[in-house]
């Protein structure tokens, strides 16, 4: 790894000409690991430029030489994943096995983007008039910018670049600042497979850097991941400045549990749901709605399998690994004094547990909270740690009233033996991602991800068949080839016969 963790532009790596520098932090023992480069509007200028260079012969590439790039890029990464798996767990903290599970969703990706012929063909209608026949073409976006967040160093990159530069785009990626490595390791393993320089290019930075790929023209389309109010402003913003975008956002999501599910099952699921990757997931369980009388019994076994968890360096064979910063893991401590404050019971405290690592680390333990108010911030807002509401509800109606009425729509799941009353929840529910007896729904690479409501700005969601549409312009052709005999004016609309 390296101590500065260059750009990659062009192909090579280069520190750019801006000599501000953000720190990079091992979470497990709270030390300063590395530093990244923060962009300079010149810095940005040249990936975009090294992008646009890129553009002509890449979108020219027969598309039997791009998908033998990708392959390759599939080989290569799958063989070497174990490094990349290393590098998540030092910046970002989660467990080996956590960071593993990241990259297996994201190589789904790569695979689903190595059937790009398939995936990319058009239409075509014959004889709609007379000897005139329809057909589409799906071209290129041209230069596109995506832009991620801290949880899923490589996955959530991997939901864009992998099927954009398969459909012949090119890329600016701009990682997190907190966690950038991940991303210079996939840029130089795809230069290594084959990528043409300029293909996809990394720059790191802060909001000067995302600024300046909003307002950039020669940015075609910009893909963006992280909290909500950044989401809606880059929603607007790059929409502003004539681009088509997708901004997926920030998420609270409910876990519905009927009396006559497994309790066993749901007890599991929450706390796996809940507190993997210290939740910080944006697909994390972080309030588990209780229809009675089963709430005193789900918290009891929910308990019991929190006291077994351990909690330490990702390194080690712990369950759960720290937070990505001090300044978060006292934000979201500060969560479990204010639902005290609210009257709410804090049933497990997270708050100074035993640690298998540094004692500098950002650690905060599993936390369980019940009778939490809807009217208080700790289940308002999104508090992307380790920390689990329970709301006890009389009946199904009054949960599910509960989870349409909240601003987020990511992700939710109902537990339940009846059919029918699941049947019901995927129906009714005001959520983009619906599990049933599962608790994180994430689709699989073919389907596309994206919630509703403020959990996502734009039409388009990540990956699948979404994204074929995102990364290109649809052309429709009109084709006449006519006898020599045929012709003469006829001013009106056209029409077919
Ligand atoms: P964040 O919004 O702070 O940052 C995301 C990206 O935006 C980073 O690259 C960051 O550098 C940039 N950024 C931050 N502030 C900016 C500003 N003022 N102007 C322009 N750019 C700015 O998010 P985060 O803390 O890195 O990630 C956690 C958030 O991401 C959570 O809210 C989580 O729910 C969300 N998330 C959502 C999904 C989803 O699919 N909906 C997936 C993963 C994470």
């Amino acid at each position: 790894m390296y101590s500065t963790i260059p750009h990659w532009i062009n192909g090579s790596a280069t520190e750019g000409e801006s000599p501000n520098r953000g720190d990079v932090f091992n979470p497990a023992t709270g030390a300063v690991a590395r530093t990244v480069p923060l962009a300079s509007a010149d810095d940005v200028n040249a990936g975009v430029a090294a992008a646009k260079a890129a553009l002509g012969e890449w979108s020219d590439t027969s598309l039997a030489k791009r998908t033998s790039v990708m392959f390759a890029f599939r080989e290569l990464f799958n063989a070497r994943k174990d490094e990349l798996a290393a590098i998540i767990t030092a910046e970002h903290g989660k467990v080996l096995s956590d960071a593993a599970g990241e990259i297996a969703r994201g190589l789904e990706v790569i695979e689903y983007a190595c059937g790009i012929s398939t995936l990319s063909k058009g239409e075509y209608s014959e004889n709609v008039s007379t000897g005139v026949d329809v057909y589409s073409l799906q071209q290129p976006l041209g230069v596109t910018a995506i832009i991620s967040p801290f949880n899923f160093p490589a996955m959530v990159p991997l939901w864009f670049f992998p099927l954009a530069i398969a459909l012949g785009n090119t890329v600016v990626l701009k990682p997190s600042e907190k966690d950038p490595s991940s991303a210079i390791w996939m840029a130089e393993l795809f230069t290594e497979a084959g990528l043409p320089d300029g293909v996809f290019n990394v720059v790191h930075g802060d909001k000067l850097a995302v600024d300046t790929l909003l307002e950039h023209p020669d940015v075609a389309g910009v893909s963006f991941v992280g909290s909500t109010p950044i989401a809606k402003y880059i929603y607007e913003t790059a929409a502003h400045h004539g681009k088509r975008v997708q901004a997926l956002g920030g998420a609270k999501n409910h876990m519905l549990v009927l009396p006559d599910a497994d309790l066993d099952l749901v007890a599991d699921s929450a706390v796996n749901a809940g507190f993997g990757s210290a939740g910080e997931r944006c697909m994390a369980i972080s309030v588990i709605v209780a229809v009675e009388p089963v709430a005193d019994d789900l918290i009891a076994k929910i308990g019991e399998r929190m006291s077994g968890l351990t909690v330490g360096d990702g390194t080690r064979s712990c369950d759960m690994g720290p937070l990505i910063t001090q300044q978060h893991r006292d934000k979201v401590a500060s969560y479990i004094e204010l639902a005290e404050t609210d009257g709410a019971t804090v049933v497990v405290d997270g708050r100074g547990i035993e640690i298998d690592g540094d004692a500098n680390g950002f650690w905060l333990g599993p936390t369980l909270i019940d009778g939490v108010s809807t009217d208080s911030d700790v289940y308002k807002h999104e508090i992307f740690g380790p920390v689990l509401a329970v709301i006890r509800v009389a009946s199904y109606d009054e949960g599910l009233d509960l989870i349409n009425a909240s601003q987020y729509g990511n992700g939710t799941a109902i537990f339940t033996s009846d059919g029918g009353a699941a049947r019901r929840f995927q129906r009714e529910v005001q959520v983009g991602m619906v599990g049933i007896n599962v608790p994180i729904p994430v689709p699989v690479s073919y389907f596309s991800f994206g919630g509703w409501k403020d959990s996502m700005f734009g039409d388009a969601k990540a990956y699948g068949p979404d994204a074929i549409r995102f990364f290109t312009r649809q052309k429709a052709v009109t084709s006449r080839w006519l006898e020599p005999s045929h012709g003469g004016i006829n001013l009106g609309f056209p029409q077919t016969n």
